[in-house]
């Protein structure tokens, strides 16, 4: 699991991982919760008496309590110096504006969620905190076996750990990390790494070569089946325990449909992203697109989502989606000589009248919306 978002120029993501802690390091994680959330009661305390005896704002850094409070030495100060900056935060944030956001409150274990947090420092004999393959490692604990369903890049920089204890009983890790903006070399496009895309009602795109993805069957299959459980429902009792099934089953294909035709799109657009320099495509009327899919049959308005994919893939490598106009005759014009047919075309393949040229539909608009996205692109540069 992961989400972004940006602020400024850093831009931050946020990966979760499942910790498997030993016995031990379980313990540790126990006591730090303990630790941080008594850090914080003692804190709240004495600034509320400070505030009541001298009128002044003062929150105490945990350093002090620990003479009197030694447990505190086991667990990761940091995690404490976290306690401290959230305190501080709780109140600028109340000062602000008291009336949203409240007086920060006493810590209870039975209300509160067992967690802490954890900033990584990087010294010249390295960082205090760092993933290994299976693990992580941290500053008391030392490396905790950890599961990753996504990898973080080289360049990132991990800032900060958050551990948690789930309801169940297992533990999370929220790792923090700025992912610094990097801006890729732009790539000019050229003829031969060009790639012209026509979208296609039966095979999703046909490029200019006259090539098409492995059409997706599966996801036709299970199109077929919802609009036969669609049908079956419109037959059915509406509140009967059936029917109640049967609405479950339909969502849970949906579900399942939409599953399959996001990672289908992914997939597709990131091999295109990864083969070819520039991308033409045409600036399809997505209206029209959307009232063919309600009619069944085409694979919904999944080529707009596929297009935005790319878009972003292609940019991320410093490589051009060239839009192109979507009122160029793309698909009546012969590719070989430029003859404009007046016909509407419904064959699979046409012979040019003019060049006598045979050519497959599909492939021949591609054909032309890659030269029309070419001469596009150079006609602006
Ligand atoms: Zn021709």
């Amino acid at each position: 699991m992961a989400n972004s978002r940006s602020g400024g120029t850093a831009q931050f993501t946020t990966l979760k991982v499942r910790l498997y802690p030993t016995p031990e390091q379980a313990e540790l994680f126990q006591k730090t919760f303990g630790c941080c959330r008594y850090i914080w009661n003692r804190m709240l305390a004495d600034q509320q008496r400070f505030y009541a005896e001298t009128g002044t704002f003062f929150i105490p850094t945990p350093a002090k309590y620990k003479a009197e409070a030694p447990f505190l030495r086991e667990v990761d100060n940091q995690a404490l110096i976290q306690e401290h900056n959230r305190l501080n935060q709780a109140f600028r944030v109340f000062f602000r504006n008291p009336e949203r956001f409240g007086h920060p409150r006493f810590k209870r274990r039975k209300d509160d969620r067992d967690s802490f947090t954890a900033c990584n420092h990087v010294f010249t004999s390295g960082p205090t905190i760092y993933t290994t393959r299976d693990g992580i490692r941290m500053t008391k604990a030392g490396v905790v076996r950890a599961r990753f369903h996504r990898r973080p890049q080289a360049w990132w920089k991990l800032k900060r750990i958050t551990v948690h204890r789930t309801r169940t009983g297992s533990y999370d890790c929220y790792i923090l990390y700025e992912c610094p903006a990097r801006t890729p070399e732009p790539v000019p496009p050229a003829p031969e790494s060009t790639v012209g895309l026509k979208y296609s009602m039966e095979h999703f795109y046909v490029t200019d070569r006259g090539k098409s993805p492995d059409p997706p069957h599966w996801l036709k299959q299970s199109q077929e089946k919802l609009a036969r459980l669609q049908k079956t429902l419109s037959r059915m009792q509406p509140g009967s325990k059936n029917y109640q099934e049967a609405v479950q089953k339909y969502r849970r294909l949906h579900q399942h449909i939409s599953n399959q035709r996001r990672d289908f799109i992914h997939k597709e657009s990131r091999r295109i992203a990864n083969a070819w320099d520039a991308v033409c495509v045409r600036e399809d009327d997505m209206n029209r697109l959307n009232q063919l899919a309600a009619r069944g049959n085409v694979l919904d308005s999944g080529f707009g989502a596929f297009r935005e994919c790319l878009r972003y893939k292609l940019a991320r490598q410093g490589k051009q989606l060239i839009a192109v106009d979507r009122f160029v005759p793309s698909s009546r014009t012969c590719s070989a000589c430029g003859y404009v047919t007046p016909e509407e075309l419904s064959a699979r393949r046409w012979t040019c009248p003019r060049c006598g040229a045979a050519l497959s539909r599909e492939a021949n608009a591609a054909k032309n919306i890659k030269a029309r996205g070419l001469q596009q692109y150079f006609s602006t540069q």
